[in-house]
Parts: structure tokens; sequence; C-alpha cells
């Protein structure tokens, strides 16, 4: 045909066709250009908002850092050493020749013993080792009662070989806490109990590094921590530690201790070494792992008794045996508090000498025994082995082992004494002068000391002729008062706090809040493009506060260190500096009251819950009262949705309303009381009160969390056909598999601790970590990987025009996109495009955050999850969008469920075993990050949920979007900055109250905790991602935002 055409034609044809490629070509790169040019504006819009939030992090960083280095106060510590040649009564030895006679009988004090064996078992609790008495006929013994008989036994049956006391501890009764103070005989300061991860070497002068000067040869077996605080101190060759932190772990360390002593107490090897030291761990392990009432535990304790056995027979009678526990242990079996059982270990000490006497004055028995405090251990050793006391030393010698078999060696008894009183007066002027004060000469403690002083000068002095009894003990008691005075005057001192550098603290906090609160509720309009402006005045606003702070660091001396001025200048100008672009948009800011129902009640949950803190009766009914809050908002939504003129969005907010109520009510039936809660309180989140063991109902509750709750989350993707794209894989496979792994996980767990099945236990171990491996490699690999790449869940609809009418019609959740000659095209899941995909980040990060929680925890981060999608649900129906309300909720249930999941805001219900549910050591960084992910799941859960308050229901073509997002964001980082400035605040106001590091303290660390890692998750996961989100949509609509 077409040869038959003219060749012109031919040509023209050719050429037309050219030109419409060309001009199709052009347009399309056009598009492109277009495209591309949305992309790179939204990312470096994106890029703003995502600096605007790390500089408020910023801000909290500083805040917290500031009102921390003021208010967990460390004591000052003084460097010099104690010296074999300069006792503390006088008495300068010059030539070398007395020295070395000093060394061989005793430095400052005849010494009693050459050699001793310090076995710790740790947490050693006092009613371990006593016969069990039954207080009435109801009670029974527990199965810690009557196994760990020997020290009771040889105490009552031979009283001047062996004596027992009730070892008082100070707090915190952390290991490596109470280490420091078995060997250095000085008190703890609060703020070193989080170091108990990674103990560095101790500076100050302690018992073991003054053996090693006097030429002692030490022998160290077991825990670790040991070595990390005096591995220098120690004979290499005889050294043998174990990893201490694998709580799970009953025996390896204590076989590891029996394997090594008793070979080493034999007769050739004990010539190797002067003071053997073995640490034993099984006993802590056990109640950590099973709570002090159950089975292991008294295999633990018999397996000791037999060691003390052996020991008893295998030493001579130049040696002191000592036996102690570091601390002790709560009902649960956990410590790091001050309760009774946490602060009262047990000591014994033996010798077959038989040197013990009983304490003056009083009459010994066995059944009530006198308590001894735990840093008298560091003198009484230290005098009994003839080396000199450690210089900060602050406890009195144990009165029993220097007053001899007959109790009557007064003169022994008022030396030693008036030896350890001497070196702390030395410590207490040296103190002084450190600290630039002034000795007070006419203190309580100073008159002890020089009554006592005076009346042994005229003893000597032959001005009493027939000293007796009588006067040796007023002199005893004068130097003891002495003692007690300055230990309990040293306790106050140390409890003092930096006011200056707190107030500093809570003075950028409260900036932050003032930032927060203008930036969420008091300005009208989009927050996008404002927020260049913003960084603008903030950037300027930083550099003048940075220079004038370290100019002025220069000028005046101030009470805060150079960087702490430098720190606080650069906060404080670039909260100026916000403040300042405010002048430029002023015109747009709101008043911040709240102006609707809603917003009232959000502001009232905030205040409320900051307010608790000021009263420590409030504070440890914290999660009554959140759970109240939470029923309030659900009735509230209930009786708002009711006056919806729509009869689905009336329908749809009662439904979810009642189901929100309901899983409050079901939630808290899941808690963990505190001490103080008691005896008002059910624990029920164990198996029983004296156990960490999960019960076994909650294992099926886990197996059916697996089934249902992907089911429950499909519900709420099918209300807006949005169950296509990729959302049926994410939710309906990949989570219920990790979710039905998370079980097999729990079952194998609990398996393993009830030795349920005959398997190896070494192939159990490993199936258990490959499982929950795996689960973590979904949740944050796998996960956040497909998150990035996933498409939006989309799915297409054909239907003809003689069928039935098109979704569009019946339904307003999809979208009729092109019509012709009878058929359409419907999109699903159109009018959720933004929440459908942004939920599937909720729904990986919630995978690994349930694996992490004991069984129950899991449960109750599973209701979180179907929670957070009821207030949703609720916010859309009563188009609660831009209200506060949706974030305070979310802070809410976060802070509500952090109780529910077995936490408390105390030491010792923080879950340590968790950095052993993937590993069999300790790693870092990534143990302290699981015992985060663990303490803080239901938070970080929330957090990442904020962006669907402005995202869930709302088409993606909508203006503003971002700036929802934003405002939404800064709310819920608001409420958070309320609280945790509040839990601050109070703590330094009622620094002086009685219960301040029992309620206050732990509840100030556990909201800066929050803080930072709420602000972590929300600026950098939750904002971030949102990149991705608005990044997928816009490849099938274009960029809006
Ligand atoms: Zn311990
Ligand atoms: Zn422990």
């Amino acid at each position: 045909m077409n040869n038959s055409l003219p060749e012109g034609l031919a040509a023209k044809f050719a050429e037309a066709k050219v030109r419409l490629h060309e001009k199709e070509r052009k347009s399309k790169q056009h598009i492109e250009r277009a495209n591309l040019r949305d992309e790179v504006q939204f990312k470096a819009t994106h890029g703003l908002l995502v600096v605007f939030f790390l500089w408020i992090i910023a801000l909290h960083a500083i805040g917290l850092f500031l009102f921390t280095r003021g208010f967990l106060l460390t004591r000052l510590v003084l460097e010099q050493q104690s010296q074999c040649e300069i006792s503390s009564i006088g008495g300068v030895v010059n030539s070398m020749t007395d020295l070395t006679l000093r060394r061989k009988h005793g430095c400052w004090h005849p010494k009693t013993f050459d050699k001793a064996v310090i076995v710790v078992i740790d947490a050693l609790r006092f009613d371990f080792t006593v016969p069990y008495e039954a207080r009435d006929n109801a009670s029974e013994p527990h199965y810690f009662h009557n196994a760990f008989t020997v020290l009771s036994e040889v105490a009552a049956s031979e009283p001047n070989n062996a004596i027992l006391f009730p070892f008082i501890a100070d707090p915190p009764t952390t290991t490596l806490q109470r280490l420091k103070g078995l060997t250095t005989g000085t008190l703890p300061t609060f703020i070193d109990a989080g170091s108990n991860f990674a103990g560095s070497e101790i500076d100050e002068d302690n018992l073991i590094a003054q053996l090693r000067r006097q030429g002692k040869r030490i022998a160290f077996l077991g825990d670790d921590t040991w070595v990390a605080l005096f591995g220098k101190h120690f004979e290499q060759n005889l050294t043998h530690p174990y990893d201490s932190l694998n709580v799970w772990d009953l025996h390896t360390v204590d076989n590891g201790v029996n394997e090594h002593i008793f070979p080493l107490l034999e007769q050739k090897e004990s010539k190797k070494w002067d003071v053997l030291i073995g640490h034993y761990l099984g006993v802590d392990h056990a109640g950590h792992r099973y709570g002090p009432d159950h089975p292991a535990m008294s295999n633990k304790l018999k397996q000791m008794d037999g060691v003390v056995r052996n020991l008893i027979e295998a030493i001579d009678s130049k040696t002191l045996l000592i036996v102690m526990g570091d601390h002790g242990m709560d009902p649960k079996g956990d410590h790091g508090g001050e309760s009774q059982g946490e602060i009262e270990a047990a000591l014994w000490m033996y010798s077959k000498k038989g040197i013990f006497g009983k304490y003056p004055g009083r009459a010994a028995s066995v059944a009530n025994p006198r308590p001894v405090a735990q840093i008298d251990i560091v003198p009484t050793l230290a005098l009994l082995l003839g080396v000199p006391i450690p210089y900060n030393n602050l406890g009195a010698p144990i009165a029993e082992a220097f007053v001899g078999p007959d109790s009557d060696n007064w003169e022994n008894l008022v030396q030693v004494n008036r030896i350890t009183g001497a070196q702390i007066r030395r410590y207490q002027q040296a103190y002084a002068v450190a600290r630039k004060e002034e000795v007070d000469g006419d203190s309580i403690a100073s008159t002890y000391w020089i009554r006592g002083e005076s009346k042994y000068n005229t003893l000597l002095a032959g001005g009493v002729p027939h000293a007796d009894a009588e006067h040796w003990s007023s002199i005893f008691h004068d130097f003891s008062a002495f003692q007690e005075e300055n230990l309990r005057v040293c306790r106050n001192l140390w409890a003092r706090f930096d006011l200056v550098s707190m107030s500093a603290g809570c003075l950028v906090l409260a900036g932050s809040i003032a930032i927060l609160a203008v930036y969420a509720r008091g300005i009208s309009g989009g927050r996008v493009e404002i927020t260049g402006l913003f960084l603008q005045c903030i950037g300027i606003g930083m550099s003048v506060g940075a220079l004038t702070a370290y100019v002025t660091g220069f000028v005046v001396s101030t009470k805060l260190s150079r960087t702490n001025t430098a720190l606080l200048g650069t906060a404080l100008g670039s909260m100026a500096g916000f403040a300042c672009a405010l002048v430029y948009i002023k015109w747009r800011l709101l008043p911040l009251w709240p102006t609707s129902v809603w917003g009232a009640l959000a502001a009232l949950f905030t205040v409320s819950h900051a307010l608790l803190f000021a009263s420590n009766s409030f504070t440890i009914w914290e999660d009554i009262v959140l759970n109240f809050f939470l029923a309030t908002f659900g009735i509230g939504a209930l009786v708002h949705s009711q006056r919806q003129s729509d009869l689905t969005a009336r329908a749809l907010g009662a439904y979810h309303s009642l189901v929100f109520l309901i899983l409050v009510r079901v939630a808290s039936l899941s808690k963990l009381c505190r001490e103080e809660q008691m005896p008002y309180c059910v624990s029920t989140f164990y198996a029983s009160a004296t156990t960490s063991v999960s019960a076994p109902y909650s294992l099926s509750l886990l197996l059916l969390m697996a089934i249902a709750l992907p089911s429950v989350i499909k519900s709420f993707y099918k209300g807006t056909k949005s169950y296509e794209g990729p959302a049926s894989f994410w939710i309906g496979f990949s989570f219920r598999i990790g979710l039905v792994l998370n079980a097999v996980y729990w079952i194998m767990d609990a398996a393993d601790n009830g030795e349920w099945l005959s398997i190896d236990e070494r192939l159990l171990k490993a199936t258990k970590m490959f499982v929950s491996q795996l689960i973590l490699a979904m949740g944050f690999v796998v996960g956040q990987v497909g998150f990035a790449w996933a498409q939006v869940c989309l799915g297409i609809e054909l239907s003809s025009k003689q069928g039935k009418k098109a979704p569009l019609e019946q339904n307003p959740t999809s979208k009729k996109i092109s019509s012709d000659s009878g058929g359409s095209v419907v999109l699903l899941g159109y009018s959720n495009l933004h929440g459908t995909r942004f939920l599937l980040l909720v729904i990986t990060w919630a995978l690994p955050l349930i694996l992490l929680q004991k069984p129950l925890g899991g449960i109750s981060m599973g209701i979180l999850l179907w929670q957070i999608l009821n207030v949703l649900e609720i916010i859309d129906c009563n188009e609660l969008n831009d209200s506060a309300i949706g974030p305070v909720v979310l802070g809410l249930l976060g802070n509500a469920h952090f109780f529910s999941t077995g936490h408390q805001a105390t030491l010792p219900s923080i879950q340590w075993e968790t950095a052993f549910i993937p590993f069999t050591t300790i790693v870092y960084p990534w143990s302290p990050l699981l015992i985060i992910l663990n303490s803080v799941g239901p938070q970080i859960l929330t957090a990442l949920s904020v962006p669907l308050i402005a995202l869930w229901k709302k088409q993606p073509k909508q203006c503003g979007m971002l700036s929802c997002v934003m405002v939404c964001i800064a709310t819920f980082i608001l409420y958070h900055t309320v609280v945790a400035t509040s839990a601050a605040a109070c703590a330094g106001w009622l620094r002086r109250h009685l219960m301040l590091h029992k309620i206050f303290s732990p509840r100030f660390m556990l909201g800066g905790v929050v803080l930072l890692v709420v602000d972590i998750v929300v600026s950098l996961v939750s904002l971030g991602a949102l990149r991705w989100n608005f990044m997928a949509v816009a490849e099938v609509f274009g960029y809006q935002y």
C-alpha cells in the first residue's frame, strides 16, 4: 500500500510523527523535572523539621544533664592512703627495720591472724541462714528456709569460734556498690548505682590495696567485678574470674570457684597466698531467675551449706574464715533498693582460735543477734590482719572480735576503737581542707571524742588507780558514740545538693515546655513554612549565647563549671532566638489556653499527671491514676460520639469507645506492686508474689494473641477497604508468624525454667536464642528495610456499568478514577492511604517490643496496639485530629502500659534479664539497649504511633498534612516534657524528704529516660519514617504535604 503513496507525502508523514514524538518526550521530561523538583523540595522541608526536633532533644539533654549534676551529687574522693609507718594515733616509725617489724606483727595494732579466707555469697539474705521459726500454726517454711544451716549451727554450738550477724548494707544494694563499701568502708553515692554494668577501678584507699601494700598475696576466684575493681592487686596465677552478668546461669561461677578453692587450701598450695577471696553468684542468680521461694534456691543454699562445711574442715587455726552476703534480695529475688530484705545480708566469722566474745552490756543470743553495719568489716579485717585502716573508712571495729573469749579484754577493745576513731578524725580534717571548709570543733561528735580522749589519758597516767570494767566501758562508749555520730553527720553531708546546677537544669526544661507549647498550640496556620525562620533565629541565638557564656566563664567565677556554663548559655541563647522569631509572626500567635472541652481535658490530664509527683502517696499510686484518666477519656468519647449527626460515626464512636474502656480494664489487671502499695495491692504479673516466673496461663494467652491480634488489625484496615497491597503479607502473614515465634520462644523458656522437657539443655538454649534473634531481625532489620520500600496499601477494582453500583456510591472510602463506556475503575483504600502504610511501621516495631517483654507484658503490648487503633478511630469519628487530646491520650496509654508490663518506678523492678533474651553474655551496646527497649517499650510504641493521629483516615491529596503531624508530635513531646520536668522539680524540691531515694529519685530518673527515648523515637524514627511514607504516596499521586 505504502508504495503507492507519493514520495513527498511519506516524508511529511514521517516528519509529523517525529514532531509528535518530540512533543510527547518534552512534556514527559517536563513532568519528570517537576516531580524531581517537588521531591527535592519535600526532602529539604522534611530535613528542616527533623533539625528543629533535634534542637528540642538537645535542650532536654542539657536540662536533664544540669539537673542530674546537681541532684545526684557525688562525694569528694580523697586520694590519701593510710600508711603502716604513720599510725592514726601518732608514733611514726623512722628506721626500716622497725617498719619491717611492724609489718610482721601488725601495723597499727598487733594482728590476730596471718591469713584469711573471705567468701562472698552474693545476695545471701540473713533469713536464709537462721533456723525457721513458725510465727503461728498456719505458717510454713519456704524453700529458702532450713537449707543453709551450718552458720547458725556452728555459731550456737561454738560461740567462741563462730559468730553470726545480720549485716546491714547501705543502699543502693547492687553488687558493685557493695563491693566498694566492703573494701573502702565509706558511704556510696546514688549516681554510681547506674554504673553497675561497667565497674571501673577504685581509686580510693581500700582494704585490698592495703593488704597488697603490706606484702600480702591475694588469690581471687569468682565474680569478675572484683577483677575490674582490684585486678592489679591480685596474684595473676591465682586468679580465676568468671562472667558475672548472665543471671540465668546458676552454676558456672560457683562450680568454677569450687574447682579452685579447695585445691588452694591444701597444705602445699596454701603457702602461695595470704588472703583468699571467693565470690559465689549462684544464690543471687537463683533469686533473679526464680525468686527465693523456689526449689532451685533450696538446692543452691544446700550446696553452699556443703561448701562452708568443707571450708571449716580445710582451714587451720592461723586462718580467719569469713562468709558474707553483699546484700539480700526482695521477695521476688531482685535487689538494688532499700527494703528490709535487700539491705539485710548475713555475716559469719569463724576461727579455730576461739577469739570471739560478747558485745559489752548486751545479753547475746542466737535468736536476737546484734546487727552490724557492712562498712564495719573494713576496720575489723584491717586490725585483725594487721594492716592500716583505709583512709576513708567510717566504720567501727566489730567489738565481738576484739573483746576476747571471756568478754573482758577492755583494753584491747578501747585501743581498736581509739585507733579507728583517730583515723576517722584524720580523714575528716583532710576532707574539710579539700572542700575548703572549717573543721567544726564544737560538733557533738568532737565532744564525744574529746571526752573519751581525756578519760583515756587520765586512766593511762594512773589517775584512776584501779581501772575497772566500768571505766573502760565508759571510754569505749565515748569512742563508739563518736564514730556513730560522725557517720550520721556524713550521711547528711553527702546528701547535699548543688542548687545552682539543679535550678539551671529546671530552667532549661521549663523553657523547652514554653517553646513546645507555643509551637504546638500557640500558632495558627501551618508549621512547615515557618520552621526555616525559627531555625535561623535559633542558630543566631545559640551562637550568641554560647559565646557570651564562654566569655563570662573567664571573667566571673560562677558556681557552675565552665562547661556547664557554656551549655546553659547555649541553651538559653537558642531559646531566646526562638522567642525573637515569634516577633516576625506575631499576628499568627494564638492564646495558649484551651478553647475546647477536649483541649481543656488534655491540659487537665497533663497538669494532674505532673502534680502527682508533689506527694509520695500519689506517686506510688500512679498506675491507678493513669487508668482513671484513660477511663475518663473513654467515657468522654462515648458521650461525645452520640452527639454526632452521622449515624455511622455515632455507631463506630460508641463501639470503639466501649472496646477502649474494656481494654483499659483488662490491661489494669496485670500489675506488679511496689513495696509501698502493700498491703492494698495484689501483684498478678508473676505466678506468685515470691517468684519472678510467669504463670503458665500467660503462655496460652500468647498463643491466643498470635491468632487474634493480626485479625483485629485487619478489621481496622477492612473499614477503609485498605487490606490491599502489602497489608495482607505484613499483617496476615509476617506479623502472625512473628507472634507465633514469640509464643514458641516463651514456651521454650518456661520449659527450660521448669525443666519440663527431657531434651538436652544446651540444644534448648540454642534454639531459644535462634528464635529470639530471628524475631528481632524480622522486626528491626527486615521490617525497617521493607518499610522503606513498601508500596501503599492500595487496590484496584473494576466494575461494569451493568453490574451493581460501583462501591464509590455506597462507601466514601474508595475513589472512582475513570469511567468510560460503561465500566469504572475504583481505588480501594484511597481514603486512608497514609495511615495504613504508616501503621506498618508501628507493627514491625511492635513485634520485637512484644518479644522483649515477659509473657504477660507481651499481652499488655498487644492490648496497647489495639487501644492505639481504637484511639485513632475515636479521634476520626469525633473529628479531633487537631485537638491536643489525641497525643496526650497516647502519652497516657504509654505510661499506663509501663505499669501493666510489670514495671514500677523503682530500681529493683528493672528487668535486667531481658539482656539475655537474644544473647548468652553481655554485648555492648546491645544489652543496655535491650533493657531500655524492655523498660520503656510501651512509651516507644505510642511514640511511633503519634503521626497516625494526623494521618489516620485522611485522603492523600490534602494540604497541610505534614504540619498537622508536626503539631501532634510537638504536643506529644510537650506532655512528656511536662511530666519529666515535674518529676525532676518535685524530687529537687522534696530533697529532704525521707522517701527521696525510694520514691522521688527513681521517678525522676524514669521521667528523664522516658523523655529522652520518646524524643529520639518520635523525632528520628516516626518523623524520619514519614519521609518514605510521603515518597511512596507521591509515587502514585505526586507530592502534596
Ligand atoms: Zn550482689
Ligand atoms: Zn543480683
